[in-house]
């Protein structure tokens, strides 16, 4: 069976490994000329390190990235209204890490080389139009010709081309209003325990931070930041351009942080110490009804965009690949393991869309923040901690990283006890 994939970013150099280790040989089409490791930090939470570890990529990952212990939830005042562990602290069998973004494109990119060879990945093909009907598909790149396939795999991100094919009339994304600032900063000392992620202040005025290098020696880290300014602002008819690579002025969002000075952290010093800040608008998409047609199909943004809140967005993209293989592998053929792959991953990628456009597990922070605003608040009489510890137990569920359901269930490997631990 021929299988072709639109897009070599993180969902679908996942899909790559997963339908080769499935025994299939899938060929991954990509826009840019060259691999080159943009972005910044993202989060692999347990579900999604489980995926990446059974392809075998345990030591690269953890060496690429930081094992997050901890989560704490500051107000703006810099009170903590949620502590919890994480990854194999909060008794995961596997761990949650952090890392550059392009750093896990460029080590899924080495691996999908080596395992499937160069050839596998045809970089400068942007796709331009298709033909999907029953029995196949044809692809039509730019200065390149046709391409015909079995199943075509739209993993084309944010704008995806495929999924634009298969809905022209959708539109433009939702602009909920308001802007991510993401960049990274250097520090000579730990944030926090060292393996920590702060999340603080409130929905339309966030500042979250986390290590994606860190050397537990010295202390010295490498943090990833984010400031998501005005996302509370009402929705906007046009959104803004979504260019991940566009630079932002620091005075754009910096003011808003300015008095965030506490004991332990300096939003302002960090903030003042990064490198080049980038600037993305607040958008999703609305889940779609139906992400198969003919022999096409949709995976990771293109399928699902969502609010990057609760560190979502590679982490589905890296499960759905896992899900695609796993459902072809097993399925009597090709179309019912397209529907069986649409069956298991679609409500569950929808539920979170919706979710994290009600601040998903931040809403904690949202809460507190309209319950208890003033420094002397007594947060624990308005919020009590069990409406708090229900928001967080809840987003996992749905997100599907319940501790005790992940650990207990059975691998997407096709091979029988296949599932490996940390
Ligand atoms: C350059 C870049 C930087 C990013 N930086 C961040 C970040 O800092 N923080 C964050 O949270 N998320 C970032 N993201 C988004 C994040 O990678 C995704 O939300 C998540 O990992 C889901 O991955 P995906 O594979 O579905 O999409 P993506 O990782 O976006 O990958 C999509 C791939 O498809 C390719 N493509 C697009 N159109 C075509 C076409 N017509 N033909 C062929 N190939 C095509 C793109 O070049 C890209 O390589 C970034 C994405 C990109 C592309």
């Amino acid at each position: 069976m021929k299988i072709i994939i639109i897009g070599a970013g993180i969902g679908g150099l996942t899909a790559a490994l997963s339908l080769h280790k499935c025994g299939f040989s899938p060929v991954l089409y990509e826009a840019a000329p060259a691999m080159a490791p943009l972005g910044v930090g993202i989060n692999v939470l347990p579900h999604a390190a489980r995926e990446l570890i059974e392809l075998g990529l345990s030591e690269e990952l953890r060496a690429a990235g930081v094992e997050i212990d901890e989560l704490v939830y500051r107000n703006k005042w810099g009170r903590q209204v949620w502590h919890e562990p994480r990854g194999l602290a909060a008794g995961y069998r596997w761990p949650q890490i952090a890392i550059h973004r392009g750093e896990l494109q460029m080590l899924l990119f080495r691996a999908v080389q080596q395992r499937l060879g160069v050839d596998a990945i045809r970089m400068g093909h942007s796709l331009e139009r298709f033909e999907t009907e029953d029995s196949g598909v044809v692809a039509h790149f730019a200065g390149h010709p046709a391409v015909q396939a079995d199943i075509m795999v739209g993993a084309d991100g944010i704008h995806s081309m495929v999924r634009r094919g298969l809905y022209p009339q959708e539109g433009p994304a939702r602009w909920r209003g308001g802007f991510l600032y993401r960049s990274t900063t250097a520090l000579p000392h730990r944030l926090l325990g060292g393996r920590s992620m702060l999340w603080a202040g409130y929905a339309s005025r966030k500042f979250v931070a986390y290590p994606i290098r860190y050397d537990a020696a010295t202390g010295n880290s490498l943090i990833n930041w984010i400031c998501d300014l005005g996302h509370g602002q009402q929705e906007r008819e046009a959104p803004p351009r979504q260019d991940w690579n566009m630079q932002a002025d620091r005075e754009k969002f910096l003011p808003a942080f300015r008095d965030w000075q506490w004991p332990d952290v300096s939003v302002e010093s960090i903030i003042n110490a990064s490198g080049v800040v980038y600037e993305f608008p607040m958008v999703d998409r609305d889940p779609l009804p139906r992400w198969t047609f003919g022999r096409t199909t949709l995976l990771g943004d293109a399928a699902h965009p969502m609010y990057p809140i609760g560190s979502n967005g590679a982490t589905q993209a890296i499960i759905d690949g896992r899900a695609l293989a796993f459902c072809l592998a097993t399925a009597k053929s090709p179309d019912d393991g397209l529907h069986r792959y649409e069956e298991m991953r679609r409500p569950a990628t929808a539920r979170i869309v919706e979710m994290n456009r009600a601040n998903g597990p931040d809403q904690v922070l949202e809460l507190a923040e309209l319950r208890a605003p003033g420094r002397e608040d007594d947060l624990d009489a308005l919020f009590p901690h069990a409406e708090r510890k229900e928001i967080a137990d809840g987003y996992k569920k749905i997100a599907g990283f319940d501790p005790a359901t992940l650990n207990a269930r059975e691998s997407f490997d096709p091979r029988p006890g296949a599932s490996s631990g940390p």
